[in-house]
């Protein structure tokens, strides 16, 4: 040993909110425990639920 270590886990920050991340986890999902929770409900909320229809599904049907 050298004694001149090299770090092979980057130091990554959250990408929602920048906090630094710790665990290996966390850097593999660019997210801190908190925010993959709050990213991945956001993310569910952004699609449309099956079955629900939007304005453009009546719009299409009046043309
Ligand atoms: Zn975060």
């Amino acid at each position: 040993m050298s004694g001149d270590e090299v770090f092979t886990i980057q130091a990554r920050r959250c990408k929602r909110c920048g906090r630094l991340l710790t665990s290996q986890e966390a850097v593999e999902r660019g997210y801190g425990c908190q925010c993959a929770m709050k990213a991945k409900r956001e993310e569910e909320a952004q699609k449309p639920i099956p079955g629900q229809r939007t304005i453009f599904d009546y719009l299409e049907e009046e043309s």
